[in-house]
C-alpha cells in the first residue's frame, strides 16, 4: 500500500492543533483503504500548549510523529526538517491552521497517480487576508519573478503534494536559508498547479510578522537572483558616461575658450563620477566572485536526472 506523508510546522498553535488533526484524520480515514498515512509534526519552539497537545494525539495515534525544536527556527527550517523525516511515496506540506483544506488532499493524490510530481496549491481567492497582506504579497511575487532567474509561480505557498523522488532531491539540498517554494519550483519534474479557494485561519493569529515575511522575502530574492548585483555594475557604467560626457564638455569649452559653470567645477566632477565609477565597479567585480562562492556554498547540484535509459 502506498504512504501518504503530512508535514506540518507549529508554531503557538495550541488554538489549532487538535482541529488541525482531527479534520486530518477524517480525511485521511477516507482513502485508508488506498493510502497509508503519517503526520510529521514539527513543534516550533512554542512554549504554550501546542506540543503537550501534539504528545497526547501522538501517545494515541502511532502514525504521528512529533519534533520539537530547542527554540524557533522559522517556518522555511520547520518544513525542512519535517521532510527529513518522512518515509511516505507522496508528501504533503501544509500549514497547521487549515488554511489549507485537508480535504483536497484526495484529489491532489488523483493528481499524483497521473504522473505529476508536484502538485503545489495556487491560491485562486484568499478569504480574511488583510489589504495590507494581499498588496506585499502581490508586490513581492512582482519583484521576484522580475529578477529570478527560474519562474517561481505567485500566488502559491508551501501547500504542497511532492512525489518521494522530489523530497528526496530537496533534502539533499545542503544550502540554508531554504526559501522552500523557489526550491520546489527549480527541481523541475512535472509540476501541476492545483487551484484552491484558500480559507480564513481555523482560530489564532497568523504567526508571520512583517519581520518574518521580510526575512523570506530577502531568502526568496537573494537566493535565486543575482541581478541586484548587476545593478551595482550598471550604476558603475552609469557613473563612466556621465563622467565621459563631462569631460567632453570641459575639453569643448576649453577649446572655445568658454568659462564652464564655475572655474574648477567641471574638473571636480570629473574625478568624482569617474572615482565613484571605479568604486562601483570594483564592488561589482567583488560581487561577482561572492557571487560565484555563494552558487557553490549552496551546493545545489548543476543538474537534476529525472530519468536514464541503458545505463
Ligand atoms: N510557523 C512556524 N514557525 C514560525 C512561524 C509560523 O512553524 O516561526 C507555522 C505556523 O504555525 C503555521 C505555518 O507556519 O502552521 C504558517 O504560518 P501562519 O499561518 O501564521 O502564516 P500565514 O498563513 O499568516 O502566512
Ligand atoms: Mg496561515
Amino acid at each position: 500500500m502506498k504512504k501518504v506523508s503530512l508535514v506540518i510546522p507549529m508554531y503557538y498553535e495550541e488554538e489549532v492543533a487538535n482541529e488541525c488533526y482531527n479534520r486530518l484524520v477524517q480525511v485521511l480515514g477516507t482513502i485508508k483503504d488506498k493510502y497509508e498515512y503519517e503526520i510529521v509534526f514539527v513543534n516550533d519552539g512554542s512554549k504554550d500548549k501546542t506540543l503537550s497537545i501534539l504528545e497526547e494525539i501522538a501517545g494515541k495515534d502511532k502514525n504521528v510523529k512529533v519534533i520539537s525544536f530547542s527554540r524557533n527556527f522559522g517556518h522555511q527550517a520547520a518544513v525542512t526538517c519535517g521532510l527529513r523525516y518522512t518515509t511516505g511515496d507522496a508528501v504533503v506540506i501544509m500549514d497547521a491552521d487549515l488554511q489549507d483544506p485537508p480535504e483536497l488532499i484526495p484529489d491532489m493524490l488523483k493528481y499524483w497517480e497521473e504522473g505529476n510530481e508536484v502538485i503545489y496549491g495556487k491560491r485562486k481567492s484568499r478569504d480574511g487576508e488583510s489589504f495590507f497582506k494581499l498588496f506585499t504579497a502581490k508586490t513581492f511575487y512582482q519583484v521576484l519573478n522580475g529578477l529570478s532567474e527560474v519562474e517561481i509561480p505567485k500566488d502559491t505557498g508551501d501547500f504542497r503534494l511532492v512525489d518521494r523522488k522530489v523530497v528526496d532531491v530537496v533534502n539533499n539540498l545542503p544550502e540554508h536559508n531554504k526559501f522552500l517554494r523557489g526550491l520546489f519550483s527549480w527541481v523541475g519534474f512535472n509540476q501541476y498547479a492545483y487551484e484552491y479557494e484558500r480559507k480564513e485561519r481555523f482560530a489564532g493569529e497568523t504567526k508571520y510578522p512583517l519581520k518574518k515575511m521580510l526575512k523570506l522575502a530577502s531568502d526568496g530574492i537573494i537566493n535565486f537572483s543575482s541581478k541586484p548585483l548587476k545593478f551595482i555594475g550598471k550604476l558603475g557604467i552609469l557613473c563612466f558616461i556621465v563622467s565621459f560626457c563631462l569631460f567632453v564638455y570641459k575639453i569643448v569649452a576649453l577649446c572655445m575658450q568658454v568659462q564652464t559653470v564655475a572655474p574648477g567645477w567641471a574638473s571636480i566632477m570629473i574625478a568624482m563620477t569617474f572615482l565613484t565609477g571605479v568604486i562601483l565597479m570594483s564592488l561589482y567585480l567583488i560581487g561577482e566572485y561572492i557571487s560565484r562562492i555563494f552558487d557553490n556554498i549552496k551546493g545545489r547540484p548543476e543538474f537534476i536526472v529525472k530519468s536514464t535509459i541503458n545505463v
